[in-house]
């Protein structure tokens, strides 16, 4: 019997080799591996066996323990198990006897659940080689009895088969599940260049990248070239950062901040130990953060932002994570970048659209050619033509000038003759009059320095004499009024001085009277100038302050009702109580309602002026309508304009400076106010004005 038994044991091995090599050489998978081996050690062997094998963070042992009949069941053991922790320090294998094991490690142990007097044990991988990336683990074989064909000689080999299959199996699924990521990151990136919304590419990304980082968050800082700072896109932040303002950092604060210094990535699995960490967005939002992984977002050289993962669901983050951010990261950056500067080349366009179709002169380009290209609204109705009439035909059958030389003024910029070609002559309009203009052009280079376009600017020379014609009229209005009431005053001055008035105290009396009227009447006009020329200097500083509307209303109407009833019209007034305060000073807002209060008194002859004022959404609306002479429908677009007067009003000889209404404007305009108007010549102007309603006033209510 002796003799016999170590010629089975040798048997049973090399039979229990091949089981190993023939079950394990197909299997893939690490637990597959640890299931297959202590199947094929119990059986073999006629032994209860179990392989145990941590998950990667060391929590827990899957323990796949099968029994002599090869009955197999798993289980999971605390990463801590105590037999564990002694059969893993030690070099090799062992037969460990229960009596001699440490009383505490006998009590707590799941091992020495299962075994009553000994376990032949080795740790896996066998023998631990430096870069194995098996995790820690053990076959086990529970009371082997002494004739157990594997033995503590046997044992070591068999355990370095398993683990030279754990490696392979563990390598594999390694692998493919790189394959899986880069086979994402691959589908990413060719979908990233399909589309230059920065919302979409961000939805595209975060989600897909997530799942397979296995992390809670996934965010997205860009720089902010000015400020130096790192901005988070909002939408990615979560539910704890809805009413958040929007997160940032200073370059070189915070992990992100740190990552878009150094332009390297960071891994950081304790957070809270990290002192690059900066927990102010934790405090501010209750989120916790455990893990970060950030990596930069880099054209070339130039960091543009970060890319970064929060808490990683099972385990740390590591090398391989941060190696897939990264690879995700280069395409991302270039997607960003690209819609940045698609958005950007978008607003730009818009903007030059803007400017070309609301300027007030005509514009026009053309190619090299002499095509038209575009034409703005101005230019249209200079030539009384529509925009289907010009476009794509030649400059040279559209643009008629008296005298005729505008192809010679063409071909001009066209070459750069001139350093500012000007073209003075007459425009022909299509009804066939002329229409005097100022014609400026320059060429549009591409960057090799060639002509692109010609742009050519017409400006009406009729408009700007209309400017220059009120100009001069406000000066010879200004001296005028300004002249008559100074001669009336030195009139009844000498008057008195010289006549025999002064003995007559009621003809005195009468005189002093017309001097004092003529002398308010001067201060008034002086008055409006100087408040206009410190309204426009004021216009350049912030309005910060509020007005009480009612207040304001209780101090301007009373005297100005006295003199419209005076004068016989019928005054009415309907304010609402308790409105709320409106941005501007006290001073501009009263000169803004007296103005157009005063207008319509001054402009009714017979009937009635009315003020109303109420609060409508987020501005406080005031009317002032009157019965008067009403404004002449052409007059309107004029009406805001300095100096501007009707031609009734001046016929009338009603007097005024025509500063009134520039003021109300220029006024409103400063608080973020609006004005609008309708008219009826002979029946009456209604003035609408817009007051908006001061912040605190908003929330307070
Ligand atoms: P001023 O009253 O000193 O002439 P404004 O700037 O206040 O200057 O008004 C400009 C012009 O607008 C007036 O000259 C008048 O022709 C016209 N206007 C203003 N308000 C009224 C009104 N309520 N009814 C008729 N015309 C008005």
């Amino acid at each position: 019997m002796d003799a016999t038994q170590p010629t089975l044991g040798i048997d049973l091995n090399r039979l229990l080799w091949e089981r190993l090599a023939g079950d394990l050489g197909t299997i893939f998978d690490a637990h597959g591996v640890c299931a297959a081996s202590s199947l094929a050690i119990a059986t073999t062997a006629d032994t209860m066996t179990l392989v145990a094998i941590s998950d990667t963070d060391q929590n827990h042992f899957d323990v796949w323990i099968c029994d002599s009949d090869g009955k197999i069941e798993q289980d999971r053991w605390p990463g801590d198990e105590p037999a564990f922790s002694r059969i893993m320090e030690s070099s090799g294998p062992n037969l460990y006897e229960k009596v001699e094991a440490p009383h505490k490690e006998r009590l707590q142990s799941d091992l020495w659940i299962l075994a009553s007097e000994s376990v032949l044990a080795v740790p896996l991988p066998f023998p631990m080689a430096p870069g194995q990336i098996t995790p820690p683990g053990a076959i086990c074989l529970v009371d082997p009895p002494k004739s157990c064909p594997v033995d503590k000689r046997s044992v070591g080999p068999i355990a370095i088969q398993v683990s030279a299959f754990l490696e392979r199996a563990l390598l594999r699924q390694r692998s493919d599940q790189q394959e899986v990521e880069f086979g994402i990151i691959s589908e990413i990136s060719t979908s990233l260049t399909s589309t230059l919304h920065l919302e979409e590419i961000i939805v595209q990304v975060t989600d897909a990248v997530r799942r397979v980082l296995g992390a809670e968050s996934l965010t997205i800082g860009l720089t902010e070239p000015n400020r130096s700072e790192i901005v988070f896109v909002e939408a990615l932040m979560g539910p704890a950062f809805n009413d958040m303002p929007p997160v940032s950092f200073q370059i070189g604060q915070g992990i992100a901040g740190w990552v878009a210094l150094h332009g390297e990535p960071a891994i950081v699995n304790d957070a809270y130990a990290d002192h690059r960490f900066s927990s102010k967005v934790d405090r501010d939002t209750g989120f916790l953060t455990n893990s970060v992984l950030c990596v930069p977002l880099k054209i070339e050289q130039r960091v543009i932002g970060v890319l970064e993962a929060i808490n990683k669901h099972n385990g740390r983050f590591d090398e391989n994570d941060s190696r897939l951010l990264q690879a995700m990261s280069g395409p991302l950056a270039i997607a960003i970048e690209n819609a940045l500067l698609h958005s950007d080349v978008l607003a730009e366009k818009r903007r030059i659209e803007t400017i070309f179709t609301s300027m007030s002169d005509g514009l026009m380009t053309t190619n090299v050619r002499g095509t038209i290209t575009a034409t703005n609204e101005a230019l249209l109705t200079l030539l009384g033509a529509e925009n289907s009439e010009l476009s794509g035909k030649t400059v040279t059958t559209t643009i008629k000038t008296q005298p005729d030389n505008f192809s010679v003024f063409f071909e001009q910029v066209l070459h750069g003759d001139h350093e500012l070609p000007q073209l003075a002559g007459d425009l022909l309009h299509k009804n066939g009059d002329y229409v005097p203009v100022l014609i400026s052009g320059t060429t549009i280079n591409k960057e090799d320095g060639s002509v692109d376009e010609m742009i050519f600017v017409f400006s009406d020379l009729n408009q700007i004499r209309e400017v220059e014609r009120m100009r001069d009229d406000f000066f010879n209005n200004i001296v005028h009024e300004l002249r008559t009431p100074l001669a009336t005053i030195l009139m009844y001055a000498r008057l008195l001085r010289e006549g025999k008035a002064i003995d007559d105290p009621a003809r005195a009396n009468r005189f002093l009277g017309v001097i004092e009227r003529e002398s308010d009447r001067l201060q008034k006009m002086v008055r409006q100038m100087l408040q206009l020329a410190k309204l426009e200097s004021d216009a350049h500083q912030r309005q910060s302050e509020t007005t009480n509307i009612n207040h304001l209303f209780e101090q301007i109407v009373p005297p100005l009702a006295d003199r419209a009833r005076e004068k016989g019209l019928v005054f009415l007034e309907v304010v609402q109580p308790r409105l709320p305060d409106v941005k501007g000073s006290e001073d501009t807002l009263y000169m803004i309602i007296k103005n157009l209060i005063e207008n319509g008194i001054k402009f009714t002859p017979t009937g009635s002026v009315s003020v109303e004022a109420w609060l409508q959404d987020k501005f406080v609306r005031v009317e002032v309508a009157d019965e008067g002479i009403g404004i002449p429908k052409e007059a309107l677009p004029n009406l805001f304009q300095r100096f501007y007067r009707t031609r009734s009003a001046v016929e009338r000889g009603i007097a005024g400076t025509g500063l009134g209404l520039y003021m109300v404007k220029e006024g409103l305009e400063i608080n973020g106010g609006t004005i609008d108007v309708t008219s009826q010549e002979g029946k009456g102007t209604r003035f609408t004005v817009n007051l908006p309603v001061a912040e605190n006033t908003i929330q307070a209510s």
